[in-house]
């Protein structure tokens, strides 16, 4: 994660789109830099609101829509669920997991890139890439071996 979230490089980056870093757009972008779980729209809301109770759902949208028109953070889409967001703009694939829907962020191993991992026609162009892994994320993971193991307990051989 890259902490700086007052660098006047965000800033510039929203201008150069033609919009302003509003104080409700630097509160929105803020939240989802400070807890990097990618929560939805409504959660960002919950969140922005708490500190700054005036602002509106249709506003946090507004906000969302246009950070992500900008390029400062990005859609993380999954099945059928709402949209969530992720202000991690360094290369990373996604871990969804099936069990309590944490996603978490899996950085591009260092020295390489997403074209040597994946075969990528030379003519086509790319507009964005998304690689998503699911599954169960450690705790869930732990939790399911541990269930197994208290199972298979009363299946050993009763002592004679
Ligand atoms: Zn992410
Ligand atoms: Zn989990």
């Amino acid at each position: 994660m890259k902490p700086n979230v007052q660098s006047p490089s965000y800033d510039a980056t929203i201008a150069g789109r033609g919009f302003r870093m509003t104080e409700q757009r630097r509160a929105v972008h803020d939240t989802l830099m400070h807890q990097a779980d990618h929560p939805t729209a409504v959660e960002v809301f919950m969140r922005v609101k708490s500190r700054m109770p005036s602002i509106s759902l249709a506003t946090v949208y507004n906000c969302l829509e246009t950070l992500v028109e900008c390029g400062l953070i990005r859609h993380v889409h999954h099945d059928r669920e709402p949209s969530r967001y992720c202000a991690n703009l360094a290369e990373h694939a996604h871990f969804f997991c099936d069990e309590c829907r944490a996603v978490t962020d899996l950085p591009m191993r260092p020295r390489r890139r997403p074209e040597d991992v994946w075969e990528v026609p030379e003519d086509v162009v790319i507009s964005k890439r998304e690689v998503a892994f699911r599954g169960l994320c450690p705790e869930c993971a732990a939790k399911q071996a541990q269930q197994k193991t208290l199972q298979q307990k009363p299946t050993k051989k009763p002592k004679e």
